[in-house]
Formats: C-alpha cells, sequence, structure tokens
C-alpha cells in the first residue's frame, strides 16, 4: 500500500482525459436525468397515453384472481414507471457502461452490469410502488390534510432507510468483509474515537474494484453500528496518509451532525413541497386518476428545482466544514492536497467546473477549491 508515489501530482494525461470524461458523463447525465424524463413525462400525461396505461392496468388486473383496486394501482405504476425506465435505459447504458469503459473507469462485465440494473429496478419498485400509492390513498382519503400525513410517512421512511440501507441495500450490490490491516483498522477507529465518534463497530473493506476504479469512502449508521467503509480501491491505490485523510473527512461530516441535518432538511422540505404539488394538482385532477401520476411528477418535480440550488449550496457548505475538520484534526496539508489530486485524477474529475454548473448542479465545492484550500491553511 505504501509503495504509491506520494505526495502526488497531478498526471497530464489523466487530465487531458478527466476534461473529455467529466463534460461527456455531465452532459448524458442531464440528458437522461432532467431533459429524457421531463418529456416522457409531459408526453405520457399530455396524450394521454397514462390514461390508456391505466385502463390496461386495469385490463390485466381483470385477469388475476384478485380484483383489488389498489392491486391495478400498483400495475398501473408498474406500467408506468417501467416505460420510463426502459426509454432511459440506453442513455444510462452508455453513460454508466459505455464512457466508464472507454475512460478505462471499469472492468465490470455487461452480465454484471445488468444484474445489477435489475437489482437497481426491483429495488425501485420495492420503495416506489408503496409510495406513490400511499400518497394516492391519502390523496383519495383525506383531501385536506393528505400532505401532512404523507409527510410524516415520507419522514419516518427517510429516517429509517438512512440508517438501515447500509446495512440492508449496499450488500447486495457490493462483497464487503472487515479490513485485513488490522493496523490501520485501529488508526481509523483512533482517529474517530478521539474525534467525539465513539464507538465505530467495524471498518469494513467495499470489494468495488471489480465494478469500478474510481475510489470511496463513507461512514454510515447511527448507535451500536457505526461503521466505517473503504473502497478496495482506496486501500489499493493510496497512501495511508491520504486514506486517513478521507477518513477524517467522513468523520467530520459524522461530528458535524450532517447527516441529521440533511434527514432534517428532506424530511421538513416535503411538508410543504407535498402541500403546494397537492393544491396545484387538485386544480387540474384528482388523487382518483392513477393515470395523473406524471402531472403530480412533473409538478413536484418543478418545485423542486426551485430549491435544489440552495441544498446544493447548503451541502457545499458542509463539504467544507467536513474538510475544514480534517484539516484540523489530522493537521497535514501536504496528505490532503495529496489525497484530492489522487482523487480527482483517479475519477477523473472535473478540477474547475463552470460556475454555473458548479452552482446547479455540484453538491461537492471543486478540487480546485478544496486543494486550494488546504493550501491555504498551512499559512493561517
Ligand atoms: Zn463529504
Amino acid at each position: 500500500m505504501s509503495e504509491v508515489e506520494y505526495p502526488y501530482n497531478f498526471d497530464k494525461e489523466k487530465r487531458k482525459k478527466a476534461r473529455l470524461y467529466s463534460k461527456q458523463k455531465f452532459y448524458t447525465g442531464f440528458v437522461q436525468g432532467t431533459i429524457l424524463t421531463l418529456s416522457i413525462l409531459i408526453i405520457l400525461y399530455f396524450s394521454g397515453l397514462s390514461e390508456v396505461m391505466e385502463i390496461l392496468a386495469f385490463d390485466v388486473l381483470s385477469y388475476l384472481p384478485v380484483n383489488n383496486y389498489w392491486i391495478g394501482g400498483a400495475i398501473f405504476v408498474l406500467f408506468f414507471t417501467g416505460v420510463i425506465y426502459l426509454i432511459g435505459l440506453p442513455v444510462s447504458y452508455y453513460s454508466g457502461f459505455v464512457l466508464e469503459h472507454k475512460y478505462g473507469l471499469s472492468n465490470q462485465s455487461k452480465g454484471d452490469w445488468i444484474k445489477d440494473q435489475v437489482k437497481a429496478f426491483l429495488i425501485m419498485q420495492m420503495l416506489g410502488i408503496p409510495l406513490i400509492l400511499g400518497i394516492f390513498y391519502l390523496g383519495q382519503n383525506y383531501t385536506e390534510l393528505w400532505w401532512l400525513y404523507a409527510g410524516i410517512v415520507y419522514f419516518v421512511i427517510l429516517v429509517v432507510l438512512s440508517n438501515t440501507s447500509h446495512l440492508i441495500f449496499f450488500p447486495l450490490f457490493y462483497k464487503l468483509n472487515e479490513i485485513e490491516d488490522e493496523e490501520l483498522s485501529r488508526k481509523l477507529t483512533d482517529i474517530a474515537e478521539s474525534n467525539g465518534v465513539d464507538k465505530v463497530e467495524k471498518v469494513m473493506e467495499v470489494k468495488a474494484g471489480k465494478k469500478t476504479k474510481k475510489a470511496n469512502a463513507g461512514f454510515a449508521g447511527m448507535g451500536k453500528t457505526k461503521r466505517i467503509f473503504l473502497f478496495d480501491t482506496l486501500l489499493e491505490n493510496f497512501h495511508e496518509k491520504e486514506i486517513e485523510t478521507v477518513v477524517a473527512h467522513e468523520m467530520g461530516h459524522y461530528v458535524n451532525k450532517d447527516i441529521v441535518r440533511f434527514i432534517l432538511i428532506q424530511g421538513l422540505l416535503i411538508f410543504p413541497m407535498f402541500y403546494l404539488t397537492g393544491a396545484i394538482f387538485n386544480t387540474f385532477t384528482s388523487f382518483e386518476n392513477f393515470y395523473a401520476l406524471p402531472l403530480f411528477m412533473l409538478i413536484i418535480y418543478g418545485l423542486y428545482s426551485l430549491v435544489d440550488p440552495l441544498i446544493l449550496a447548503y451541502s457545499r457548505s458542509r463539504e467544507r466544514k467536513a474538510d475544514d475538520f480534517v484539516l484540523s484534526v489530522i493537521d497535514d496539508t501536504t496528505a490532503a492536497v495529496s489525497a484530492f489530486k489522487r482523487l480527482s485524477d483517479i475519477d477523473l474529475a472535473e478540477l474547475n467546473p463552470n460556475r454555473v454548473i458548479e452552482l446547479l448542479f455540484y453538491s461537492h465545492p471543486p478540487p480546485t477549491q478544496r486543494i486550494k484550500k488546504a493550501e491555504r491553511y498551512d499559512n493561517e
């Protein structure tokens, strides 16, 4: 592990590649996530196709031994999300498979990629169908206060998922085991525990190398199940001092209560979102119509895009705080700068994005800013 070049400096070839890659990645993401999704929603609703899908869903229901209105609704949601998913599939294949291979960021096999897609789709259905039907159920039965009840349910789901998804869903995509390097494990746990993170349960290695070359780390769980997650790509390609700074950054999020902050923001924001969406939605249609789901999604999407830049700005400020935590705890500018540089090269990240793109899409400060800040810390 310690045989890597240290401190790391930018590689010219990688920088050239990174500029191309991040641009292509950004545009494909934007096309799929925004343009394509919005167009499909608009077309499905205004052409009447989603109404046809609802009729079809209840036709299918009539062939089934159970004749339950909500099962009909579930079939409609499945059709509807299935269509959106399938139309977006070529772009996600290009962005998630073709581009990753073209730039040497992945050696995942096509079969494994498809398996991951199927799993992700099933998880999305497992969570999405009850959530959507729940909203329509509440909308039909509590015309005045549906948004309040739906908001509470959403909030509870959010809290439960953020405490359990690393235990339930994460292992479905990655093999995990406790890291073998006991000395490193002890060191990282020590950094955590001497900085206000009591009792880290485990330091886990995520076997991600078969899927991606990108490096990552994370910290998950609360209470007694607090775990540090380190990608094998991080353990294998980074210097120990860099790994410490990466882990310290994640610790910083925990110590600064960022997970709780974002649960609260998301959880509290959903109440006015649901309220406003319902108010607009009900002037055009009603929750009796499953087929109006694309309209519901369009409205909530529109409202979210208005607050999204604010949430992102807040996220960037929390990331800066986590970086500050690293510098004050590790007190090693060289290691921090080296880690940022290596990470940017390995992930082929854009160092200095256009300011507008940063404001609209970046949850983290661009690498250049983070590096400059670390370098400035030395002089303070
Ligand atoms: Zn962070």
